[in-house]
């Protein structure tokens, strides 16, 4: 950030008084302009034991398979956003969702939420930033083709519970993914 939202005035990046980490601070007006984590809610659409996913028709990783996602908006509730993405992205409605698993991506500055949801009925479309909108069977699955770990994370777990069926809330840290040497 170099200029003030509220006066046009440029900031500064330092330690408020009171405060015990750099923020944008204006010169000009002394606004504080805070930076927090952004949410991202998205659903795990179930019907008749297959998974609704979505293949991306938008970057990032255009052409990969995601679970119905995306940033929460201002004046909605996390369960709101969820199932605005999932209409938004699937033209699919959800019946009663039950939040399920809960990731920190603190390297990112972000906290994706999925609820867990039978689907309200069997229609469901690509919407605009999708390319393809179907119902995978667990052998299915393009794991390799998906497009987000929180998305293989909570498939992962969604098989793993419905073998003990019981879906505890899943809270998971994820660290930085490590760099990996590439040989020539
Ligand atoms: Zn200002």
């Amino acid at each position: 950030m170099k200029f003030c939202s509220a006066c046009g005035h440029r900031v500064s990046h330092v330690i408020p008084a009171g405060d015990n980490r750099p923020r944008y601070v204006c010169d000009g007006c002394a606004q504080v302009h805070y930076q927090n984590p952004n949410i991202v809610a998205g659903s795990l659409p179930v019907l008749g034991g297959r998974v609704l996913l979505c293949r991306r028709a938008i970057e990032p990783r255009r052409g990969f398979w995601t679970l119905p996602a995306g940033f929460m908006e201002n004046g909605e509730s996390l369960e709101q956003a969820a199932r605005r993405e999932t209409l938004e992205e699937a033209c699919a409605n959800l019946g009663p969702a039950q939040i399920y698993t809960l990731f920190d991506l603190p390297h990112i500055n972000q906290v994706h939420v999925f609820f867990r949801a039978e689907l309200a009925s069997e229609h469901f479309a690509a919407g605009e930033e999708s390319l393809e909108v179907r119902l995978f069977e667990e052998a299915e699955i393009p794991w390799k083709e998906l497009a987000f770990r929180t998305v293989a994370r909570t498939l992962e777990c969604y098989f793993a519970d419905r073998l003990a069926a019981g879906y505890p809330v899943r809270n998971e840290v994820l660290p930085p993914l490590a760099v990996t040497a590439v040989t020539p």
